[in-house]
């Protein structure tokens, strides 16, 4: 694709969610996308190789949590694999200070080199598992916004996620069609980590493709046995 209809189809299709991309950020997203697709031969990131569905599946989507953190200042992306929604948020809303946390290092790795030649700052990017970080007094209760998409259940992940939270911050969880058993499930979870919901936003995505936003604030602080360790938030998630 070249970089001229890349450019048409991205400002088309954010404008259907009613976001707006700065003119002079669209070469970054055109090399991160060229880039990420190249890495794909030696490391495995993502699944989607068709230009037109990276637009969609990976940028347009991140981009449509950008109302939620548009007066937010510090975001944490936990679980961001090759960088989504983490990077297209700090291509678009470059003052913000984001951080990447990931489990894997060599998809890390590749976000390190493609970002390094794009000159940005406020990126921090971090191997480590989440209920790790989490229990470092430099990030914990830190930060603004959490944010994951794809990485595990809701009760899972609102266990690596509200510990990053300050109080009156938000978790969003970008969930897929079928998030009410998820959300029935991870009440108590939510309710047990200081996290109240706030807010649940659906978007479509060229008419098909279902984003669910859910927005869960920050109402009190989370105990300090939050979150555990040995893999527990995954194998026995709180109920
Ligand atoms: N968020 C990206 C996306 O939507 O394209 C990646 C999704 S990928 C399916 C899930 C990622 O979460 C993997 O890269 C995995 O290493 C990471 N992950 C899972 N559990 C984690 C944890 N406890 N701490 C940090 N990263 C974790």
């Amino acid at each position: 694709m070249s970089k001229e209809e890349f450019e048409k189809i991205l400002i088309e299709l954010a404008n259907s969610i009613d976001v707006k991309i700065n003119e002079e950020t669209i070469y970054m997203f055109y090399q991160y996308m060229k880039e990420i697709i190249e890495w794909n031969d030696k490391v495995n990131l993502t699944a989607i190789t068709d230009e037109k569905m990276f637009i969609v599946k990976h940028f347009i989507d991140s981009l449509t949590v950008s109302k939620e953190i548009e007066d937010k200042n510090t975001i944490i992306d936990i679980g961001t694999g090759a960088g989504f929604p983490g990077i297209p948020l700090k291509i678009n809303f470059p003052e913000k200070k984001i951080t990447l946390i990931d489990a894997v290092n060599k998809k890390l790795n590749v976000i390190r080199d493609i970002t390094s030649k794009f000159n940005m700052d406020k990126l921090e990017i971090i191997h480590t598992r989440a209920e790790d970080l989490a229990n470092n007094d430099k990030y914990r209760e830190k930060y603004d916004v959490a944010i994951t998409r794809a990485v595990s259940n809701l009760s899972t992940i609102v266990e690596y996620m509200l510990p990053f939270v300050k109080k009156d911050g938000i978790a969003i969880c970008m969930k897929g069609p079928s998030f009410k058993e998820e959300l029935e499930e991870s009440k108590k979870a939510i309710e047990v980590l200081g996290g109240k919901v706030e807010n649940i936003k659906t978007i479509f995505i060229e008419n098909e493709i279902e984003r669910n936003i859910i927005v869960i604030k920050k109402i009190k602080a989370t105990p300090k046995q939050f979150p555990r360790g040995k893999g527990k938030p995954q194998k026995e998630p709180i109920k």
